[in-house]
């Protein structure tokens, strides 16, 4: 078709204006393309990732006509080949990943991934986890965007066990593990003049702040290692150790390091296999660590990746690893080294693990935890 632009009017005009009033991104409805209407064409096509150019042609046109499905106007489903695309499949994707559940980047399309996000809300929800988002789904996530609680869902064995723990931080073990730091095992080393920054040094610091924030929450909190220690441990002992104190998770911090300075970001890592099999409880466990952390700190969000690392094939607990940000990077450095930056990170692991044992009828929005009220919020609950 023959781009629509700045000077056109007529009907095709007056629909692509309704949709971009629908949209918020005009506020009058006419059939004439104005300079208005070329700037809320641009903001557009600037949100969804087009090439900005204020015309409106065949992709354009096919992102806009997409962009009218509100979610609730149809079912929701995994469609093969032809995938359903629309606003409405994006506005599900934010929800699950707002709550933890992985759905992967929020492309408007409802992928694989995104079925299976929605099957593993529809089982903790106690909803047939047929991936499918129908009426029931819908009323399940208006439930709680109401924050009512629900009756007592039929969780998945491995959230079972886990909730059956309780929704109450007191009385949990946490095992959080400061990574390398035995022997010469420094982890990423960058030098900074007369300074010597360490990977190893850095984490021990975050974990022991972690520590006290834990502690003070009412945790049983158990680091792997202290500052010094003489010996390397292998991913494995990390796994033995937490193993023998029972502990209800594990949390392991590391930095990143690469020979191209312009890497940066931040990533967390759970237990599975990229076939399909994965720790459901410590996916969610990796996706809330990851979203508060990059909400509250604006880091790049270099996403959460299944592994079968030692540390986390071996634990029997819900395991997660994230790489707090690249040494390397100055970007990242210089606020790495900052402890009011450390304290942030903190404070963003902090309300992520106290979001896993929230229901997830009561969960919250990421980053609105304040967690200087969380002694608090524990003790109204006791
Ligand atoms: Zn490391």
């Amino acid at each position: 078709m023959r781009s629509i632009r700045r000077g056109d009017s007529g009907p095709a005009v007056a629909e692509i204006r309704s949709i971009l009033v629908g949209l918020d991104l005009l506020t009058t409805a006419s059939d004439v393309f104005d300079d208005e209407m070329d700037e809320a064409v641009r903001a557009f096509q600037q949100n969804r990732g087009l090439g900005v150019d204020g015309l409106v042609g065949d992709e354009t046109w096919g992102a806009l006509d997409a962009s009218r499905w509100r979610l609730g106007a149809r079912t929701l489903f995994h469609s093969v080949p032809d995938a359903l695309v629309g606003e409405d499949v994006r506005t599900l994707q934010e929800r699950m990943l707002e709550m933890g559940f992985d759905a992967g980047r929020a492309d408007s399309i409802y992928g694989a991934r995104t079925a299976r996000a929605v099957a593993q809300f529809q089982r903790e929800v106690g909803l047939t986890p047929d991936g499918s988002c129908g009426p029931q789904t819908l009323k399940a996530l208006r439930r709680l965007g109401r924050k009512v609680v629900g009756g007592r869902p039929q969780w998945l064995r491995e959230a079972e066990a886990f909730r059956q723990a309780g929704t109450n931080l007191v009385g949990k073990t946490i095992v959080i593990d400061p990574g390398h730091g035995g022997g010469d095992d420094t982890g990423v080393v960058v030098p900074d003049g007369p300074l010597r920054w360490t990977e190893a040094d850095l984490v021990f610091d975050l974990a022991a702040r972690l520590e006290g924030r834990l502690a003070a929450a009412g945790m049983r909190v158990h680091l792997t290692r202290g500052p010094h220690p003489t010996e390397p441990m292998s991913g494995a002992d990390r796994a033995a150790l937490a193993n023998s104190l029972g502990a209800d998770l594990l949390i392991s911090l590391h930095l990143d390091g690469h020979d191209n300075e312009a890497a940066d970001g931040v990533a967390a890592y759970h237990y599975g296999t990229g076939s399909g099999l994965s720790s459901t409880v410590g996916e969610r466990l990796a996706n809330l660590v990851q979203r508060e952390i990059v909400v509250r700190t604006g880091m790049r969000d270099c996403h959460i990746h299944a592994k079968t690392w030692e540390l986390l094939r071996l634990t029997r607990m819900p395991a997660v690893r994230v790489d707090l940000g690249y040494l390397t990077s100055p970007a990242d450095r210089d606020r790495l080294v900052n402890p009011l930056f450390r304290e942030q990170i903190v404070e963003a692991i902090l309300a992520a693990v106290q979001r896993m044992y929230f229901p997830v009828e009561r969960d919250v929005p990421t980053g609105s935890i304040d967690v200087r009220q969380l002694r608090m919020a524990l003790s109204n609950r006791a």
